[in-house]
């Protein structure tokens, strides 16, 4: 993993995996679980509030203590330690609506530098709902009002001319 993976979304998918084993034998497992993906899917949406962030600390630290076995006692882990490592990186998805990594999608603008664009029209070619626009040699511009934000796109410019 490097900085072009998204912290929250990490926690989220370890979270998913938790919320699906858990056998729901105790409440704080069987229901904050869920809750605490549901707080981090509303941040991964650009929904999320600075208080969604403290319900979310202190919601996985009362699981951790309240749980009966070890997978809700370790359920929260993922959420604590990129808490505590990438506070920074939750305050930018909440506050400024920005996830870097561009792997919350919902609250990602992608878009064309046009310092870099060669004008080759590959991420064109790859756009499933045509939303970027230009021809021949032209700098490409991408319509955000079209744009699905399906990251095809980022993947497809050999020049690395696409981001947010
Ligand atoms: S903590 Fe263990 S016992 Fe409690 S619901 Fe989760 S998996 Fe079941
Ligand atoms: S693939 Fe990259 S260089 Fe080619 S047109 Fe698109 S943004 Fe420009
Ligand atoms: S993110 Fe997807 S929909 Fe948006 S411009 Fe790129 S390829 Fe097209």
């Amino acid at each position: 993993m490097d900085d072009t993976k998204c912290m929250v979304s990490l926690a989220k998918f370890y979270l998913e995996f938790t919320v699906d084993e858990s056998c729901g034998k105790c409440t704080p497992c069987r229901i904050g679980t869920k809750r605490m993906l549901e707080i981090l899917e509303k941040i991964c949406n650009g929904e999320g509030t600075e208080l969604d962030l403290y319900k979310l600390e202190k919601l996985a630290n009362n699981i951790k203590n309240a749980s009966i076995c070890g997978l809700g006692q370790s359920a929260p882990n993922p959420v604590l330690s990129t808490m505590k490592y990438f506070k920074e990186e939750y305050k930018e998805h909440v506050i400024k609506k920005e996830c870097k990594a561009l792997e919350c999608r919902k609250m990602a603008k992608i878009a064309i530098n046009p310092e870099k664009c060669k004008g080759c029209g590959l991420c064109q070619k790859n756009c499933p709902v045509n939303a970027i626009e230009g021809e021949k040699r032209d700098i490409r511009v991408i319509n955000q009002d079209i744009c699905i934000k399906c990251g095809t796109c980022l993947t497809s410019c050999p020049f690395k001319a696409i981001g947010n």
